[in-house]
């Protein structure tokens, strides 16, 4: 068996793994690489190998960095199943036309500065046609349930717990060349304990090879429990001053996860019960709508407070208001009384998030409100450091508003859970890879598997590096 590294090792985006054995070729995720816009461009068109030769692509979650990439695949050869959960498959659906859009979009954009340059235009990656072709490959399976790719390979997905429908993937392969069984565990991103929706992450008893994400390799989250207490504060506060509180998130999960929380705090009636709720993003509108499909993928918690508040539906309540079209986007600009807005993109680069910072950012009333880990040189990392004046499309704004931030929220394993997952395994793998983190969080989470847990061959793999086994 050789496994050969494509993406996301010594870096957190374009996830690609490429497993030969028994004369097939198995590829596990096929995410979007996410860097300079030159480099992006040519590495996502050119995959690294033939795609036509591929024989099935084993999805571990929805998140572009991890799906993105499909489009191109399928436009380059691939003609093989597309494997993974039910959700994943839904979330897809819309993401890579998302995706797609984004793509065409931003090559318009490039394009324009092309002809100024005399330069000829260039093709998206791929288009809205490529992302609707690719989705006739999908096949679904539930969470435990054992699929047989190929003779000698099964195939079980089990609960990551990090967004909606996302899977560690189990193989438990029959080598023909070695006579060995080998069980293949990749944790493609692994949730945290506790979090609501979604169950927590299943622990896997045993890998002969393992491949484990690092995200939070060398670091460790604040406390999951404060973050609704810290919500519930920063909303009352924002509504004692007949301000409006402003969250850019990401469509697809922390937005969920939000909407979710400030459900439960209505129920409790610990913040105000006539306070208007908007997420204004059509891509989250369509995430939320696969998350009401999914109950199957509900943790006890949620299922629970569903059945105990007459409720259908966890993203739904009286004052919580869903906003698609762009003159509904646009009405929420005269909004004169208090009320909280969600909204794209997270990092506050693109989207109507923009809109909504620039009408609120100059009034000492409101809150801004950042949930997630921002990029350094995005807006939402300018805000975090409370730069005094930011641009907003092409104009300064004096930052008058007040900046908040709640970091327990993550949707990755801190390096302390990463621990406490592989400490489960009663047998250690004999080969384990670390991938999908920065240099120093991989190498961080690698030498704590050597030295704390005895863990035997830790790599950080290199790009494009292949290793027998
Ligand atoms: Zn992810």
């Amino acid at each position: 068996m050789e496994i050969q590294f494509y993406g996301a090792v010594r870096t957190v985006t374009g996830s690609q793994h490429l497993v030969r054995v028994n004369g097939r070729k198995i590829l596990l995720d096929c995410g979007l690489y996410q860097g300079s816009r030159q480099e992006s461009y040519q590495r996502n068109q050119n995959l690294p190998f033939d795609a036509s030769n591929v024989d099935v692509l084993i999805l571990s979650h929805a998140h572009i960095d991890h799906s993105g990439n499909i489009p191109s695949l399928v436009k380059s050869g691939f003609q093989g199943d597309i494997v993974c959960t039910y959700a994943t498959r839904d979330l897809c659906a819309v993401m890579l036309r998302d995706s797609a859009k984004i793509q065409t979009y931003d090559i318009e954009y490039l394009n324009k500065k092309r002809e100024r340059q005399n330069l000829p235009p260039l093709a998206p990656i791929y288009d809205l046609e490529d992302a609707v072709e690719s989705l006739k490959l999908f096949i679904g399976i539930g969470y435990g349930r054992s699929y047989q790719l190929f003779p000698g390979v099964t195939l079980t997905f089990h609960d990551a717990g990090h967004i909606l429908g996302s899977a560690i993937i189990v193989l438990d392969i029959a080598d023909e060349a070695t006579g060995r069984d080998i069980r293949l565990v990749f944790t493609g991103d692994l949730g945290r304990p506790n979090r609501p929706i979604l169950r927590d992450p299943d622990f896997i008893d045993s890998a002969d090879v393992l491949l484990i994400e690092s995200t939070y390799g060398n670091r460790l989250h604040a406390d999951i429990d404060e973050a609704s207490d810290k919500l519930e504060t920063i909303i009352n506060e924002t509504y004692a001053r007949g301000g409006k509180l402003i969250v850019p998130a990401f469509a697809v999960g922390r937005t969920q996860e939000l909407v979710y929380r400030i459900h439960q705090l209505v129920e409790a009636r610990d913040i105000p019960p006539h306070l208007p709720i908007y997420v204004d993003s059509p891509l989250a509108v369509d995430a939320t709508g696969i998350y009401r499909l999914h109950p199957e993928a509900y943790d006890e918690e949620t299922a629970q407070f569903i059945l105990t508040n007459h409720h259908s539906d966890p993203f739904g309540f009286d004052m919580m208001r869903y906003t698609r079209s762009t003159s509904e986007s646009k009405e929420l600009n005269f909004l004169r009384e208090p009320a909280v807005i969600i909204s794209a993109s997270g990092m506050a680069e693109a989207g109507r998030i923009l809109h909504h910072l620039k009408n609120n950012i100059e009034d000492p009333r409101n809150t801004i409100l950042i949930v997630g880990w921002q990029a350094p040189n995005t807006l939402g990392r300018r805000l975090v450091e409370k730069q005094p004046t930011v641009k907003i499309f092409g104009e300064s704004y004096h930052l008058r508003a007040r900046v908040e931030t709640i970091n327990g929220l993550s949707a990755h394993a801190d390096r302390q859970e990463l621990l406490e997952w592989t400490g489960h395994m009663q047998k250690r793998p004999q080969h384990t890879f670390v991938v999908h983190g920065e240099e120093e969080a991989a190498f961080s989470l690698a030498a704590a598997l050597r030295d704390e847990q005895h863990f035997p061959n830790v790599m950080v793999p290199e790009l494009g590096q292949k290793f027998s086994i």
